[in-house]
């Protein structure tokens, strides 16, 4: 039997996840609508998991002898996920992706022997020749004349448990900046998934502030951040240190060999609070001699997380680099303008984050029965594409 149809995945989303009440009310503000919101938001959904990610791609789809495969009951246009997504309140969706991650780990879903990370990390998407909403951000060339708009955003995603998981967006248009909306995000994922969900927050050199800092600390949340030139004192410092010391520790990693110091007395910059600060040192070699070095500083004294598993939360960060933002650019059209409309932006990036949570539960743990290894993410989504075209006996949506 193949299970990988969109009509099994449905029945997952609505019997496993228990997202049957979300898809019928998303939070839909359509005045006397005429096509069911569930109609229009699976359509997303399924449309963003085959990788067509334009509201043109899921006309067609719907549109077509697919449709019935589909799960989706009515044909509609591309005007009509316009005028549903400016409308459509992103409260609802932010709150079955937090529903999705808490299902997922009472499930056991999660490898989680470092404890489970959630990542923040800001990227740049969906670029515009003029200004076309409040969201756009001017984009000036070498010689400072605006070359086009671009749209700025933070992601947040589960990491460093075997399953990268993006769960929210916050965007973030003139006047606002990078790390003010990670810290609405950060607060905004404390609150709805608890405190006790994750066991710390990792983030790049840029959130490395003391206001983003000390929100995550008041938040109760344990960090690790990536320790760069934008904190020169404290890097010369650790640098000074650690390249006048061996190793405190070295093990291999993979076929790589890492190399790791590990200090917490180091003195806290002039903003921060805390009479110390932890800084880890890494230089993993790969085989063929490439070196890779970096530093992080972090709040989690060594008695309570040794320096092995600060290592492997630190490297759990490039994961929304690669889960999060290469595959969602790449696969499944991230920087693409569907309606261009600050409503319709968000609603279209919150929908990427959860096609894709969802495709990875079903496919990296639901479907991975037995030895098998999982299907790729390809093999799946052909799998998907092949099975449209197989005649189905019911309709039940
Ligand atoms: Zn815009």
């Amino acid at each position: 039997m193949n299970r990988s149809t969109p009509r099994r995945l449905l029945d997952f989303v609505t019997r496993r996840l228990r997202l049957q009440r979300y898809l019928r009310d998303p939070g839909d503000g359509r005045r006397q609508p005429q096509i069911p919101a569930k109609a229009l938001l699976w359509s997303l959904l399924i449309g963003q998991v085959l990788r067509a990610c334009s509201f043109l791609a899921v006309e067609r789809l719907v549109r077509s002898s697919a449709r019935r495969a589909l799960a989706v009951s009515r044909p509609f246009s591309d005007d009509a996920l316009d005028y549903f997504t400016e409308r459509l309140d992103p409260t609802f969706t932010r709150a079955a992706l937090a529903h999705v991650l808490h299902q997922a780990k009472r499930n056991k879903a999660f490898e989680s022997s470092g404890g489970i990370g959630l990542a923040v990390d800001g990227t740049t998407v969906g670029w515009w020749a003029s200004s076309g909403c409040s969201l756009c951000r001017p984009y000036r060339n070498a010689d400072q004349e605006i070359a086009g708009y671009r749209h700025h955003v933070v992601l947040a995603s589960v990491v460093g448990t075997g399953l990268s998981l993006p769960f929210d967006v916050e965007p973030y248009g003139t006047g606002d900046s990078e790390y003010a909306a990670g810290q609405r995000l950060l607060r905004r994922a404390i609150e709805r998934l608890g405190v006790r969900f994750a066991a710390y927050v990792v983030v790049d050199g840029e959130f490395a502030t003391a206001p983003f800092l000390h929100t995550a600390g008041d938040l109760g949340l344990p960090i690790v951040a990536r320790l760069k030139a934008n904190l020169p004192e404290l890097l010369a410092a650790a640098q000074k240190r650690f390249r006048s010391q061996p190793p405190k520790l070295t093990f291999p990693h993979g076929s790589d060999r890492v190399e790791l110091w590990d200090a917490e007395d180091f003195d806290p910059w002039e903003n921060l609070h805390g009479e110390t600060v932890r800084v880890l040192f890494y230089r993993q070699q790969k085989p063929d001699g490439e070196v890779i070095e970096a530093f992080w500083l972090t709040d989690s004294p060594i008695a309570k997380v040794s320096s092995r598993v600060l290592y492997h939360r630190a490297k759990s960060r490039w994961e929304i680099e690669n889960q999060g933002f290469n595959d969602a650019k790449n696969r499944h059209g991230l920087e693409h303008i569907c309606h261009h409309h600050p409503n319709s932006l968000l609603i279209t990036w919150l929908l990427t984050s959860l096609a894709l949570t969802i495709e990875r539960l079903y496919r990296l743990r639901y479907l991975r029965r037995g030895k098998h290894p999982p299907r790729t993410a390809m093999d799946f989504v052909q799998l998907l594409w092949l099975s449209l075209s197989q005649p189905t006996s019911h309709d039940s949506s």
